[in-house]
């Protein structure tokens, strides 16, 4: 195994309902939840997962007042690693919601990759899904250096990528070898440890008739079930895409257990 370590960085964050986060769980219950940023730090290639939003897209696309500085929140955490935006050479998008794209401009020298399907899914997508997706994000991310994959692909050794269908139509979370196992970002498939864990009182009133709870929007829940089943097939370690706690760790070495 390759001994990446992944350093999760909070960039946005804003209140919703649980209900949002764990699909009709606590309905009218209020969560914070948080936007984040990845960097993949190994031996070569530089790479970052989902690139957040900035509070302007966030009033813009759905009236949330969110906190968190965007653009100038992503280069202090790049700072933190001794890098600039410029460094970075690969950007995974997990999916193209605004708020994992909204910053892929900043990246200039970077190939970005997303699902064949969700690019052509955030083009005509369902009703449900329509303010997600930025006409401006779309188009940004064709006029640059692009990939399209089409299903699983080794995008580097030790990084891969796992079409996870369910949130959206062309959703993929990205697996990472560290020296624990193998991690896996899942973006907004898993938002919290809670969506995993349903029956563990640590994080939240147990519930006990799901062993997974999927996020709150979806396009497909049979697919999503499915989809992590595989996650939990290949991954020895969750990563949910907006835990709190998460913020600044790095991924294994932080982690308790
Ligand atoms: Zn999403």
């Amino acid at each position: 195994l390759k001994e990446y370590l992944i350093r999760p960085f909070k960039i946005m964050e804003y209140t919703t309902d649980w209900a949002v986060l764990t699909y009709l769980i606590d309905i009218g219950k209020k969560v914070q939840n948080y936007s984040y940023l990845w960097y993949i730090e190994g031996p070569k290639e530089k790479i970052v997962v989902d690139t957040s939003s900035s509070p302007e897209i966030d009033r813009a696309i759905s009236g949330i007042k969110s906190k968190g500085s965007g653009p100038a929140g992503i280069r202090a955490a790049l700072q933190s690693a001794g890098l600039r935006p410029d460094d970075i050479d690969i950007v995974i998008n997990t999916h193209l919601h605004f708020d994992h794209c909204g910053n892929n401009s900043m990246f200039r020298k970077a190939r970005v990759i997303a699902q064949k399907d969700e690019l052509e899914f955030a083009y005509n997508p369902i009703p449900t899904q329509k303010h997600f997706y930025r006409l401006e994000d779309l188009r940004d991310f064709e006029a640059r250096d692009h990939e399209l994959v089409d299903g699983d692909k080794n995008i580097v050794e030790g990084v891969r990528v796992l079409k996870v269908p369910g949130h959206t139509l062309g959703m993929q979370a990205v697996t990472v070898e560290t020296s624990k196992g193998i991690a896996a970002i899942c973006s907004d498939s898993v938002y919290r440890y809670r969506n995993w864990y349903p029956s563990d009182p640590k994080y939240g009133t147990p519930v006990k008739h799901l062993h997974r709870i999927p996020p709150g929007h979806h396009v497909d829940l049979r697919q999503w079930f499915e989809s992590m089943d595989k996650v939990e097939k290949l991954a020895d370690i969750i990563i949910p895409g907006g835990e709190p706690e998460l913020d600044g760790k790095r991924i294994p070495i932080d982690l308790q257990q």
